[in-house]
């Protein structure tokens, strides 16, 4: 087997969504296609919020892997090996600074392995799970992210809505924005938002647009109710800012979805005053260079201390979906409206008490989410 071909495109995923600190009315994503002598496919797709990586993918990594000598890219058994491909695509980048390239690399790494599970048949969960001596399962559970402001940030018909919808589908854990209203607005929308969740299974994002100072005086106005995380309560990199936070107040913390390495993973644990009993660590794993990394994260925390049931990756990512069903973490986050090319499930899998069944067809299932698929068009033909 060889690569014949790899193809990528940036795809639009404009909206009119903002959050406490960016607009999507300008919002792209790469998709790529990794092509094999045989016919067969491999799809990746970029995690949402930090724009597509068009010029990365075709100055540097997708040469690297077309010019990898015969057999560089396969195991043993002449499949594609994701962690050898990786090793490649590393080749002659320094260390530290990273940043747009993790992403690069990362969406590249969805679509080996994406291409690896239809090399064995099988559903991407499955390959991982066995790839990294993790027993695997066929379901994940699951939260639901919606909330996000709209033209009225004041009016919380749709945001009522959209949960209910949700909680009738099975979900019975949702995020909402915050911090990009006024905090009467924002204590409205979570009243309102609380009252579909119920106690303990209303988590809010901020974005990390914060000041520590400011991060405080809104947790002290929420101290009362009942949620079920406070995300990104400062800025990302802030680690002495949260551990602040995290000494003040006793809601869960999650965070992490933009730190995009090891080391910044590894600064976070060292410095950021996270709580292993509550807190939750939302590294995305498209974002931050792929699996092979990921994989390396996780493990650091589970040498310190940390349950695998306390990563929650970010975005409503079919890479994160198998992933957390693969490597038995907490929580895979979806994105509740299916009309969006990251949101809903693949193959409209079944929610059931929080928990969703993955369908039993050969890789991601891209093919099933006709949104995320049609971003594909052009690339497989
Ligand atoms: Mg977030």
């Amino acid at each position: 087997m060889k690569i014949a071909a790899i193809r990528e495109k940036t795809v639009s995923l404009a909206s009119g969504l903002r959050n406490a600190g960016i607009a999507y009315d300008a919002m792209t994503a790469s998709a790529v296609v990794v092509e094999t002598d045989g016919g067969l496919h491999g799809l990746g797709f970029d995690s949402v919020g930090r724009y597509g990586h068009g010029a990365l993918l075709r100055e540097r990594f997708i040469p690297r892997l077309l010019d990898a000598p015969p057999g560089g890219l396969l195991d043993g058994d002449g499949l594609i090996d994701p962690a050898a491909a990786w090793r490649i695509m590393m080749a002659n980048e320094k260390p530290g600074g990273h940043g747009e390239r993790a992403g690069a690399v990362g969406v590249l790494d969805m679509a080996l392995w994406d291409l690896r599970a239809r090399q064995r048949g099988e559903p991407a969960w499955r390959t991982i799970a066995d790839y990294f001596g993790a027993a695997g399962a066929p379901a994940a559970a699951v939260y639901g992210t919606g909330g996000h402001y709209g033209a009225d940030a004041a009016d919380t018909g749709p945001l009522r809505a959209s949960l209910a919808g949700a909680r009738a589908r099975g979900f019975r854990t949702f995020k909402i924005k915050i911090g990009g209203a006024p905090l009467k607005t924002d204590i409205a929308r979570v009243e309102a938002a609380l009252e579909i969740a119920g106690p303990g299974a209303l988590a809010l994002d901020t974005n990390g647009v914060w000041e520590p100072e400011t991060a405080a005086g809104w947790l002290a106005a929420l101290a009362d109710y009942d949620l079920a995380w406070i995300e990104e309560p400062v800025s990302p990199l802030d680690y002495a800012g949260l551990a602040a936070i995290a000494g003040r107040f006793a809601i869960p913390i999650g965070t992490g979805e933009n730190l995009f390495s090891f080391d910044d993973a590894r600064n976070l644990e060292r410095h950021g005053g996270l709580r292993p009993d509550r807190d939750l660590l939302q590294f995305d794993i498209s974002l931050s260079y792929g699996l092979p990394e990921y994989v390396r994260i996780v493990r650091l925390f589970e040498g310190n201390g940390w349950s695998p049931q306390r990563f929650a990756p970010h975005a409503g990512h079919v890479l994160a979906l198998h992933t957390v069903a693969a490597l038995g973490l907490g929580m895979a986050e979806v994105a509740l409206d299916a009309a969006l090319p990251v949101g809903g499930l693949p193959g409209g899998a079944p929610v059931e008490d929080g928990r969703a069944t993955l369908p039993d067809v050969p890789g991601f299932g891209i093919e099933t989410m006709p949104a995320l698929h049609a971003c594909f068009a052009g690339l497989l033909d």
